[in-house]
């Protein structure tokens, strides 16, 4: 997950919700955490720690890098069989999936992505003290993947009613450039596309947060051409630098909402040969985010606007620098290096009411906030969907010095079951 730090949301209760609704999805939550198969659930919780542990100590030794997560993702769905999920499958693309039966035909499911960010010679030194472990991925997102386990052995080891079949996901592609194509290609199945019908998605630790705002991101690589020459011999040709320097200027000035928050970078910036060279080429890499697919788009228009002309501007100048001879002109690429889509949970969505009412049943305090997930697909097609953390805590998340604490897990898996259950009713 990638989190954005810079504005944490006040919680703000939907029109769309009644009063009443809210006490009645409220009261709900309480007579299922009273129930006998509940509180059982719960004792399970406390006493299977050391396996959840051990899983996620397993699995974080198996390599995961973007793009090669396939024996992982043969680790976890043999896991799923072991804890006798059904229908247990890996797709096209490396997702695991594993059902629990219900009634209809609308699933809730529970996903948690196994890739990670470190590439495949990371030596994955695992080791514990205590009820910490420490190595890459242990907590971001091994904390994600042991509790969508520990749900799912759960349900394997103790009877519990429910409504809505539950369908489990362990998803390739969360980090960097697998720019969350496990779960977009999940999102273009016709098996899942229209059967999921509430996301819950779990990345990392903690219990303290509720992703409901998709951050977006498009990044692009601009890569402008001229046909280059010496600085003295060939001065008037068209050169790449300036284009794209002038681009940047025009794109700078782009003003940008404060509210839906949206950014714009420039990171990178090559190009050139020599001093006494025109170059040949020139690039940036540009970053635009937002929770608002409008204003990323509008972004991106002024980005190739900007570019369009300083190309055009430069020409002209260049043919009016060299009067007689006729030059081959600039061009420019853009390239599409990243691109995930934004959206956000429609105010009074029962998926974050429900949570709400189950974080009030613990006695749990958590924050709305807005990040880069999983939850992003669902989010941008306007489904009902949420991340949240694994439970215990972590810290370190993509350096070498991971590590999770499974203190406090209980919280986590509590929550997280009866977030389930809410969501998918109470069955026969
Ligand atoms: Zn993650």
């Amino acid at each position: 997950m990638s989190p954005d730090p810079s504005r944490p949301r006040p919680p703000q209760p939907g029109p769309a919700v009644t009063h009443a609704a809210k006490e009645a999805i409220q009261l709900e939550v309480a007579l299922l955490a009273a129930s006998p198969e509940v509180r059982a659930a719960f004792n399970w919780f406390r006493t299977n720690e050391s396996q959840l542990l051990h899983w996620q100590m397993e699995m974080a030794r198996i390599a995961a890098p973007p793009f090669s997560e396939s024996a992982r993702a043969a680790w976890l769905a043999e896991r799923f069989r072991e804890v006798a999920l059904e229908d247990v499958r890996i797709d096209d693309v490396g997702n695991v999936f594993g059902t629990h039966p219900g009634l209809g035909r609308r699933y809730v499911s529970l996903s948690a992505h196994i890739d990670t960010v470190f590439p495949a010679n990371t030596p994955l030194n695992i080791r514990q003290q205590g009820s910490r472990i420490y190595g890459p991925g242990v907590s971001d997102n091994g904390a994600g993947v042991a509790a969508m386990l520990g749900i799912a052995a759960l349900l394997g080891s103790v009877r519990i009613r429910h409504a809505l079949p539950f369908v489990f996901i362990g998803n390739v592609g969360e980090e960097g450039e697998g720019d969350l194509r496990g779960m977009r290609h999940i999102f273009s199945t016709p098996r899942w596309k229209d059967s999921i019908g509430y996301s819950l998605v779990l990345d990392g630790a903690g219990a303290d947060t509720i992703v409901a705002e998709a951050l977006g991101s498009r990044r692009f690589e601009v890569i402008v051409r001229g046909p280059g020459g010496h600085s003295w011999s060939d001065f008037g040709a068209p050169n790449p630098i300036v284009i794209l320097a002038k681009a940047i200027d025009t794109f700078a000035a782009t003003t940008v909402p404060a509210s839906p928050k949206t950014t714009f970078n420039i990171g990178v910036i090559r190009g050139g040969t020599s001093v006494n060279s025109i170059p040949e080429s020139a690039s940036m890499k540009v970053d635009i985010r937002s929770t608002s697919m409008t204003e990323m788009e509008r972004l991106e228009q002024s980005l190739r606007q900007a570019l369009t002309r300083a190309v055009e501007d430069e020409t002209l100048a260049a043919e009016m620098r060299s009067s007689a001879q006729k030059r081959p002109k600039a061009s420019c690429e853009v390239v599409v290096i990243g691109n995930r889509p934004a959206g956000e949970l429609s105010s009074g969505a029962r998926i974050l009411e429900i949570v709400r009412a189950v974080d009030t049943q613990l006695g749990n305090v958590a924050q709305v906030q807005r990040a880069s997930t999983d939850a992003n697909v669902p989010l941008s097609m306007g489904r009902e969907a949420i991340a949240i953390g694994g439970g215990g805590s972590g810290g370190g998340a993509h350096t070498l010095q991971e590590w999770f604490d499974s203190n406090g897990r209980e919280l986590g898996l509590k929550r997280i079951l009866l977030t389930m259950l809410a969501l998918a009713g109470v069955g026969e």
